[in-house]
């Protein structure tokens, strides 16, 4: 029997897990009963939809099974199973790259990294916490072959033929001393309430008991098998039956998450079509939403049957936070993922489901903002996408969106920002970029500040995409003050009296720059700056464009800064003045440069930068 090694990641993951949830054990059983019931799940479809699988007997359950002597707890089902390639690629290895991504962006630090690993469904690899030794023994529906997988958690596993009955999967704990603890029903039966208890199949503990003997009068200890779990579909009972502790149970039971969710809809639609939605909204935004194989936590069920849990169909991308079940009435069982792409049934429950998440979410921020305000913490983001991809309801996600804005520096609305324009003040501006301290104090903004106006902080590196498409909220324009013509609240009405003495400055710089910039032109936007850089209206801006190709963009429409000279500031001034090229020379690059700096854009040539900064500060001292 020959050992085989895991890979790395499952080496480091198991490491991780065992040293950071001993005050979580418990959780392995409820890891281990939800694999269990996905097992069952799929093979609960297999055998309503396809064969083999129509004609062959299915029992679904999940059986627990103690030896206190022994130290062994058993958890069986009757589900899909895994045959020997499976067990190798299921347990052996990590295929995700979400997961990868995770071990590599471990600190190190226990105390840190053990708070992350909250937010990871642990999955298999949690039997470990409690036991020195697992087996797995396992036949894969419609095969006779059974194997057996056995590991200390170590170094590697075993793999071997087996024997096993019917399909299923057992997999047996030995409990190492400290997990000994689990090794009593009362104990598991409590467990399996809390984190299980409605998990929709029926799951059996079998265990030695106390019971009273009448003959003998004493109580004695008898085998006995009792079910542990309500095994209820509880989204089909009606709200008024259910307990906050109900829903949040089953928060956990179906999202994998400890924590409670901060909030939930229950709805269900009676009429010309049927179905019950239960929505949850986690506390804390999932580590990898933002990475490309991130599975969306909404599953779909027909008629209580499960069907799939990681179909995208089920609510737009941007709200792939959202957790929970939709559960149908109508869908045909054996609905497959294509077919999903263009049900009507299902095209109208989702645009239903969007409406009702996002006027669920209007209410709390006006019911409970302080919720509201948690949930911005960790989902404001995603929203903003949905301004990119859900024109439907733009309006709504404009309504819902938060903002920090120079006069505010926690979140605010635009119907508040809308609320506090001035008198006469033409838009709503905006600043994008990637860095807030950045922009607070990019010189774009020294007119707004002199004039008293708000202008929105955008720092998200998607907000410029999203923004700059966006015309209007409610009545109002949005203007980014990133862009040339940047609105009619920057009128300077000396413009033109300065015009005449700065034209020939601006040609010169113009010369000087060459290819460099697209225009120089006279700024009406500075106070203390005596430059700055804007794009043209149509174009993508610098940091746009840095961004892009960091993201490996290698395409890109041709795009230069507009630099803008500040007529009133003492060095455009004196430079009027000047006489001598070669200072006019270096100035013209240094009010390039520090422009582009001011707003994190890497310089193509610092060294040249330098040397002209010190052939200026010579003559200076
Ligand atoms: P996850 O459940 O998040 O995918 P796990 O580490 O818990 O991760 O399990 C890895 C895989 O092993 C599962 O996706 C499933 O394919 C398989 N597996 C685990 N437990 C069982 C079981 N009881 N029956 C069948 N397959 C299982």
């Amino acid at each position: 029997m020959a050992q085989r090694e895991f890979q790395t990641e499952v080496s480091q993951l198991l490491q991780l897990i065992i040293h950071s949830l001993y005050s979580h054990q418990e959780i392995f059983l409820r890891e281990l009963v939800s694999n269990a019931s996905d097992a069952l799940d799929k093979l609960k479809y297999l055998s309503l939809t396809e064969e083999p699988y129509k004609s062959m007997p299915f029992d679904p359950r999940i059986d627990l099974e103690l030896d206190e002597a022994a130290g062994t707890l058993q958890i069986a089902d009757t589900g899909i199973g895994m045959n020997d390639e499976d067990l190798v690629s299921h347990l052996g290895t990590i295929a995700r790259s979400g997961t990868k991504n995770f071990l590599a962006n471990l600190s190190g630090d226990a105390k840190k990294d053990s708070n992350l690993i909250g937010q990871f469904g642990v999955g298999f690899y949690s039997a470990f916490i409690v036991a020195d030794k697992v087996e797995v023994i396992s036949r894969k529906a419609g095969e006779e072959k059974a194997w057996r997988w056995t590991s200390d958690g170590k170094s590697g596993y075993e793999l071997e033929p087996a024997e096993r009955d019917k399909s299923g999967t057992t997999v047996i704990l030995h409990f190492h001393t400290e997990g000994k603890e689990y090794a009593n029903s009362w104990k598991l039966r409590e467990i399996v309430k809390k984190y299980s208890n409605h998990i929709a199949f029926p799951i059996f503990l079998t265990a030695d008991e106390n019971e009273w003997d009448e003959a003998e009068k004493k109580s004695v200890k008898k085998r006995t098998t009792k079910q542990v779990n309500a095994a209820s579909a509880l989204w089909k009972r009606p709200k008024n039956e259910l307990k906050d502790e109900d829903y949040k149970e089953l928060y956990k039971s179906v999202s994998g998450d400890w924590a409670d969710p901060l909030c939930w809809f229950h709805t269900k639609a009676e009429g010309t079509m049927e179905y019950t939605t239960l929505f949850y909204i986690p506390s804390k935004a999932p580590f990898d939403l933002y990475q490309a194989d991130y599975r969306p936590g909404v599953k779909l069920y027909v008629r209580r049957v499960f069907i799939m849990d990681d179909s995208k169909e089920l609510l737009p991308t941007y709200l792939r936070f959202v957790r929970g079940i939709i559960d149908s009435e109508d869908l045909p069982l054996n609905v497959s993922r294509e077919i999903l792409q263009q049900n009507r049934v299902l095209t109208a429950i989702r645009t239903a489901s969007v409406k009702k998440i996002l006027s669920e979410l209007k209410s709390l921020a006006t019911d409970n903002p302080e919720q509201y305000t948690n949930f911005i913490e960790e989902f404001n983001r995603p929203l903003k996408e949905g301004l990119y991809s859900d024109h439907a309801n733009e309006e709504t996600l404009l309504e819902l969106i938060r903002v920090k804005t120079t006069k505010s520096e926690g979140w605010t609305s635009l119907a508040e920002v809308k609320g506090r324009m001035q008198e006469g003040q033409k838009g709503i501006y905006f600043i994008t970029g990637q860095n807030a301290t950045q922009l607070r104090n990019s010189p774009l903004l020294e007119i707004y500040k002199k004039k008293d106006i708000e202008v929105v902080i955008l720092a998200d590196e998607i907000d410029e995409f999203i923004f700059s498409r966006i015309e209007k909220y409610q009545d109002v324009e949005l203007k980014s003050v990133n862009k040339a013509s940047s609105g009619d609240d920057l009128k300077d009405e000396t413009a033109e009296e300065k015009r005449e003495a700065l034209t020939p400055l601006l040609e010169k710089l113009k010369r000087v720059l060459g290819e460099k910039v697209k225009d120089v032109r006279q700024s009406a936007r500075l106070a203390d700056s005596p430059s700055c850089i804007v794009s043209d209206e149509e174009e993508p801006s610098l940091q746009m464009r840095q961004m892009l190709r960091a993201m490996g963009q290698k395409e890109m429409p041709e795009g230069k800064p507009i630099l803008e000279i500040n007529p009133d500031h003492e060095i455009v001034k004196k430079l009027l003045a000047a006489s001598n090229d070669s200072l006019v020379d270096d100035a013209a690059f240094l009010l390039l440069d520090q422009a582009l700096l001011v707003e994190g854009i890497a310089l193509e040539d610092p060294g040249a930068f330098v040397q002209r900064l010190n052939r200026v500060l010579r003559r200076a001292v």
